[in-house]
């Protein structure tokens, strides 16, 4: 998900950028690619379809390097950070929001070792510190992306995560208002982290500009997560971009899926069955070189309310062929 178009050609130009871009990618965020989409674990040897390349008109974007049929599963993606909202904390996993079958209201819960064993880490870190202050700022005030920064300050604290992960992501453009607000939550923030036993050396890379640029990049490239569970063939009878979904149970910050551009009649739908990893599907048969776009807000939602959540949301102007139809 990108921001303006200004801001997006100041970045990506060289094509030795480009070449990196794409290794890095592929090499680090995609999971499969697979033609049989009612195939549950594709080869991970096949690298997916697509490219993400630089546009004049568009920027950065995502475009086929071969035909795909329409139902088609394009690839897959494991969130690099995510967080279950407070309403979903007791009755999701901790780790990857797969719904519990006994959820209960002590604390988190995983859905297995697995999710356990790689979630130790950055759980072992937060549960050093008191997160009291911090919880009920974001509580009261309904703010669910400090959760996300949270994650990925712990995870660069037990090492996992280096803590400029996210800087190949657009970031939003702030207002003084926003980082004000900003501000007051990283305070909090440090504060829990200083009462933990951590070292300072660890410990430097947490200042407010770090604070305020990961999270100017989660406003805009954060995917809010819908389980729609049920099975395949519901899902393949359902060709439309806004699929019948369960509340969302928490938010996700992807790598390859943020470089999708928009369109209000998008070719390519991401959702999610069970849990957090996300699945890239196209929805109409899409020529080699077409861009893949995917729809960033509800697209049933009528042209004047589209343009206004995109432009306040997300800081562009939509001018797809949809739009420039005013349908
Ligand atoms: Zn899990
Ligand atoms: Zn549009």
């Amino acid at each position: 998900m990108l921001l303006t178009l200004a801001s997006r050609k100041q970045r990506w130009t060289s094509p030795f950028k480009q070449l990196l871009l794409n290794s890095y990618i592929f090499n680090h965020f995609y999971s499969t690619t697979s033609n049989d989409i009612t195939e549950s674990q594709p080869s991970q040897s096949t690298p997916p379809p697509i490219q993400v390349l630089l546009t004049e008109s568009t920027g950065r974007g995502v475009f086929a390097t071969r035909k795909i049929g329409s139902g088609e599963l394009i690839h897959t993606a494991q969130p690099f950070v995510c967080h279950p909202y407070f309403s979903s904390l007791h009755t999701v996993c901790y780790f990857c929001l797969k719904k519990l079958a006994n959820g209960d209201n002590s604390g988190v819960n995983f859905c297995g070792d697995s999710c356990r064993k790689q979630a130790m880490g950055f759980c072992e870190v937060e549960n050093q510190a008191d997160w009291s202050a911090f919880d009920t700022h974001c509580r009261t005030r309904g703010l669910k992306y400090p959760l996300l920064v949270r994650r990925l300050a712990c995870m660069v604290l037990s090492g996992v995560a280096s803590s400029n992960s996210l800087d190949i992501l657009q970031p939003a453009i702030l207002s003084p208002q926003m980082i004000a607000l900003m501000e007051e939550e990283f305070g909090l923030l440090r504060c829990a982290l200083l009462d933990a036993d951590l070292t300072g050396e660890k410990m430097a890379f947490l200042t407010k500009q770090w604070y305020i640029g990961v999270l100017a990049r989660i406003r805009i490239n954060a995917f809010r997560i819908e389980l729609v569970g049920g099975s395949y063939e519901d899902l393949l009878l359902s060709a439309s971009s806004s699929v019948n979904a369960e509340a969302a149970v928490g938010s996700a910050i992807y790598m390859l899926p943020s470089f999708y551009n928009h369109d209000c009649d998008p070719n390519v739908h991401i959702l999610w069955i069970e849990n957090v990893n996300a699945r890239v599907k196209a929805l109409r048969d899409i020529e080699e070189g077409e861009e893949l776009r995917i729809c960033y807000i509800d697209a049933s939602m009528n042209y004047k309310a589209r343009q206004t959540l995109l432009s306040e949301g997300f800081g562009f102007q939509c001018h797809c062929l949809r739009c420039l139809s005013y349908d």
